[in-house]
């Protein structure tokens, strides 16, 4: 080969191989480039994930808030914080105006970053920095941010504190304060919820200017703050209608019943007492009939707001039931809580209501702790100390009794030992004792004489009826009793039918042994027997208890139905006592929802059912829409 063509030859390889290198450089480039692109892009989806992983945090924020009843400052603190690190700022802090009618309207801090700044100015003003009152100008950058709805920014610091804080006189530790923090930069957004005026949130920055990104971001994030104070104030209104009874927008029985069973925790926790106050508005029924419901809706109203003025901002006054209201005074002895009733009634008889003129109140108080230490009881005994206050004239405050632990109660535990130490029910020797010695502690000690009773009825039941479950005389009482209740039942004829339910089946193990463990179908005769036996030995077994007299009726006569297919004496409609029919009722309806032997056991509602269709035949029609309507809000 010459040597021109291989030289042409040599210039061709180096232009190929240029060729190639700036066609890999090509590549190279346009990777390059592509790179840039995704990477660009990986930088805005990681900020657009930051702002969205920003929103959620303020969304979960409102959420933590909402379920677990923080208060909406502790939320806003939360958010605060995480505003921290956020275009570099170094703290922020919420401020929320007050607006009240005796004084200039201030602001407050409400939320603030923990850090060397808010903890120097606390040092200096030797106050928590939430107790300061800031001043709030008309003019100043608080308010012009609010009024414009605008976000603010100064850097004059210095002059921001003095303005908000005139009583700061050292202006150098000011300066040194605001100096070390490394703010430069003071920015305001103002903070508007639709629900109220709200306030402003300050931004620290380490920067001397606002750049145009950080208003936009900073708009957003008050936005999402607005929010979440509408929210917060929203679910504050649905819970308080949660928890309050809408006539007198005092708090209702399941708040009270809550706050109670708080309270005694606490009580015992500190060994402190609490008193509750029962009042009953007097002589509604005869306010009713003379003007109508809305002026006995308007005494109701009135004990309300006598009430709610009378309470100490711990205390807890609430509407139990139509007439009915409670007031738990924590932390109060019995001594306290007379004066604080007093107080109470002596402010309803003050009050003059239109056409009705005057209304009084009748009050029972009991203190936790000094007269007993169930909730129960308590209630109960308040409940008897105020019934005494209506026997005794009405319109006056009693003191529960030590010894007034329920009267039904120590005539029940009298019962019990006379049946028990008479041997007149056949009872196995060791129960018999066993129950003797727990009564006879009872009447002595301050166990929960109402606990007791049920389990001693349980106990006798559970020795002739095998499935006779623990706990069931305590339901059968409440039941009774809440629809006695219902009834306008007299207190007495409460205690009678408490009495009635723990004893009326004691007849029941009299039955003769043969009968019961008798394998084949009853005859006639049997099973005629078996039905009246246990009403006839009931009587024969309580009969000798004097103190019992009254109850002995309800018992006799709780098998008679109300179209007169019932025994042992064939009673028909109103000639039964309504007590009978009251334990005739509740009975069934606890035995249907318990399994037998030929049938499951029944839902509420299918109990109900069989109930409703035995209307007019076994008990009367009106006392069994009563139940019904009762058993709604039963568990
Ligand atoms: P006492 O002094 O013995 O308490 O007499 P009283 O009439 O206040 O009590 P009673 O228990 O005999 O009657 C209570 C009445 O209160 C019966 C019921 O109709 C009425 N009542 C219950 N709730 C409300 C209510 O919300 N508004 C009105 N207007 N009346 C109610
Ligand atoms: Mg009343």
């Amino acid at each position: 080969m010459k040597i021109f063509d291989k030289f042409k030859s040599y210039v061709k390889q180096l232009n190929d191989f240029e060729d190639n290198i700036s066609e890999n450089r090509r590549e190279l480039q346009a990777i390059y480039e592509r790179n840039q692109i995704l990477e660009k892009e990986i930088i805005e989806r990681t900020q657009q994930l930051n702002q969205a992983n920003k929103a959620l945090l303020t969304l979960q924020n409102i959420w933590d808030m909402m379920n677990s009843s923080t208060p909406l400052s502790n939320a806003l603190d939360k958010i605060v914080e995480s505003l921290h690190g956020e275009f570099g700022y170094l703290f922020g802090a919420i401020v929320e105006k007050v607006d009240n009618t005796e004084q200039d309207p201030y602001f407050l801090t409400t939320s603030y970053t923990k850090c060397p700044f808010f903890n120097a100015m606390k040092v200096y003003f030797k106050r928590e920095v939430e107790a300061v009152k800031l001043r709030c100008e008309n003019d100043g950058i608080l308010m012009r941010a609010l009024e414009n709805r605008s976000v603010l920014s100064t850097n004059d610091i210095s002059g921001f504190v003095k303005s908000i804080l005139p009583e700061i006189t050292n202006e150098t530790r000011l300066n040194e304060i605001i100096e070390e923090s490394g703010s430069k930069l003071l920015i305001v957004l103002p903070l508007k919820p639709e629900s109220r005026p709200f306030g402003c949130m300050l931004v620290f920055s380490p920067r001397t200017e606002v750049l145009e990104d950080e208003v936009r971001f900073l708009e957003l994030f008050a936005q999402q703050m607005e929010l979440a104070v509408t929210i917060a104030d929203l679910f504050e209104k649905v819970k308080k209608q949660a928890i309050t009874d809408p006539l007198t927008e005092l708090y209702n029985r399941r708040y009270f019943e809550d706050s109670m069973q708080r309270e005694a925790e606490r009580s015992e926790r500190l060994n402190q007492p609490f008193t509750l106050i029962s009042l009953d508005l007097d002589h509604l029924k005869q306010i009713n009939d003379t003007y109508g419901h809305n002026y006995g809706d308007m005494a109701i109203k009135t004990i309300g707001k006598v009430l709610k003025r009378n309470a100490r901002s711990i205390d807890i006054p609430a509407r139990i039931g139509g007439e009915e209201f409670n007031v738990m005074l924590p932390g109060i002895d019995s001594a306290g809580g007379l004066i604080a009733a007093e107080r109470i009634r002596a402010a309803i008889e003050s009050e003059k209501l239109e056409k009705i003129g005057k209304i009084t109140a009748s009050i029972g108080v009991s203190t936790y702790l000094e007269h007993t230490k169930s909730l129960d009881e308590l209630l109960e005994m308040a409940d008897q100390a105020m019934y005494r206050a209506k026997v005794a004239g009405r319109n006056r405050v009693i003191l529960a009794k030590e010894h007034e632990r329920g009267n039904w109660q120590q005539i029940a535990i009298d019962a019990f030992m006379d049946i028990l130490s008479k041997q007149r029910i056949p009872v196995s020797k060791s129960l018999s004792e066993q129950i003797r010695s727990k009564l006879e502690r009872v009447s002595t000690s301050g166990a929960t004489v109402k606990e007791m009773l049920y389990s001693v009825s349980d106990a006798i039941a559970r020795t002739y009826d095998p499935v006779h479950e623990e706990g069931i005389t305590k339901q059968k009482v409440h039941l009774a009793v809440k629809l006695a209740k219902q009834l306008n039942m007299k207190k007495e004829e409460q205690d009678n039918l408490k009495l009635a339910m723990l004893l009326y089946d004691i007849g029941n193990t009299m039955v003769p042994d043969e009968i019961f463990k008798n394998p084949n179908p009853l005859n006639e005769k049997e099973q005629n027997f078996i039905q009246k036996h246990p009403v006839i030995a009931a009587k024969e077994i309580l009969q000798p208890i004097s103190s019992i007299a009254e109850v002995i009726p309800i018992i006799e006569n709780h098998h008679e139905n109300w179209d007169g297919s019932g025994y042992p004496n064939k009673m028909t409609g109103e000639q039964i006592p309504l007590s009978s029919q009251v334990v005739l009722l509740v009975d069934a309806y606890t035995a249907l929802i318990k399994p037998r032997s030929y049938r499951p056991a029944m839902t509420k509602a299918e109990a109900l059912a069989v109930i409703k269709g035995e209307a007019g035949k076994k008990w009367n029609e009106q006392l069994v829409s009563q139940f019904i309507e009762m058993m709604k809000d039963e568990k």
